[in-house]
């Protein structure tokens, strides 16, 4: 037996070979694998649904070569939002729980969090979505502990920070910020007991050990962050990755089932990219070791699986959403 299925304790000494190793096993004898880390640490049935809204679109100065709210990327048509109003967020959120939803994402296209009346109204929507009864997840940019401290102060569930790809390609991606920076902010949310989600994208022109080597760097935050959000390019036209074709949903497959056995506890999520993959690819995903999906028709600024197919994938696999949190409250 391998050694990640004898001892699945968590570890946090991966290295790129040993985590390179997996992701290139064959694919039947990965996906089971997978399969069996994620039997040992999860409630198969608990598919968690997790609802994302822009509450800010566009104009960021950050220039993250996939992103379509860059600044950097004039011939992006995009239309451009300000900050939305508390009222009008809360409404969505309401929204989102009478559809089923357990997490509310909100994401706001700043470079960094400032202090002031936006983020005051960003702690407002925090504490309105808790007192709806749902988890409240952010995405800000980067953020310093006292900023982190506020926002676990209003309730708030988990912060979003993801490391994209790998510290070896990251500045053929992102040249306005570092790697140490994300590690930076990463800091911060743990030092003030925020829940981490922290991701990336695979399909921006990396190899496979930029994959596994971002997967390393993930394993190496201790603890694991609690959700980890795993996303397909959608190359966007305009954007300096818009002519890149999209990854084989086979691909998707051994970094969901790679991920699951390299952060056995974590929720994996099938993020951005899953309109590209047929509902059988999804299953795959889902055997994989994914246990939680963005429900809702638009993710930040693209396109994501209709409300009314999901329903049905959900249906058909019998997932009871967030089943294993819910058993805990009782
Ligand atoms: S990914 Fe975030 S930080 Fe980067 S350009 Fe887009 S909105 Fe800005």
């Amino acid at each position: 037996m391998t050694r990640e299925t004898a001892n699945p304790a968590p570890r946090h000494d991966w290295t790129t070979a040993e985590i390179l190793a997996i992701h290139d096993l064959p694919l039947l004898e990965l996906v089971s694998r997978a399969s069996a880390v994620h039997r040992a640490f999860h409630d198969v049935d608990d598919v968690q649904k997790a609802s994302l809204l822009s509450i800010k679109t566009g104009g960021c100065p950050e220039d993250c070569g996939y992103c379509p709210q860059s600044a950097h990327h004039r011939e992006v048509h995009l239309g451009k939002v300000e900050r939305l109003e508390v009222e009008t967020v809360l409404s969505a959120a309401r929204r989102a729980k009478e559809a089923g939803a357990d997490r509310f994402c909100m994401g706001a296209a700043w470079r960094n969090v400032r202090d002031g009346a936006e983020f005051d109204a960003v702690l407002e929507m925090v504490t309105g979505v808790r007192a709806l009864g749902l988890e409240a997840c952010v995405t800000l940019g980067m953020l310093n502990e006292a900023q982190a401290r506020r926002l676990k102060e209003a309730g708030l569930t988990a912060y979003n920070h993801n490391l994209d790809t790998s510290p070896e390609f990251y500045d053929h991606i992102v040249t306005t910020r570092t790697y140490g920076d994300r590690l930076e902010t990463l800091r911060a949310v743990r030092a003030a007991g925020l829940e981490m989600c922290c991701g990336g994208i695979i399909g921006m022109g990396e190899s496979v050990a930029d994959r596994a080597s971002m997967l390393r760097v993930l394993a190496s935050l201790d603890p694991h962050p609690e959700s980890v959000p795993i996303n397909a390019l959608v190359p966007v036209e305009g954007t300096p990755l818009g002519t890149l074709e999209r990854i084989d949903p086979l691909d998707f497959v051994r970094m969901i089932a790679t991920t699951r056995i390299v952060l056995p506890k974590a929720r994996v999520r099938l993020s951005a990219g899953r309109t590209a993959l047929s509902r059988e690819a999804q299953v795959l995903c889902m055997v994989a070791g994914a246990n939680s999906i963005f429900y809702g028709e638009t993710l930040l600024t693209t396109a994501n699986v209709r409300v009314a197919e999901d329903d049905t994938l959900l249906t058909a696999l019998a997932a009871r959403p967030n089943a294993s949190r819910l058993a805990t409250e009782q």
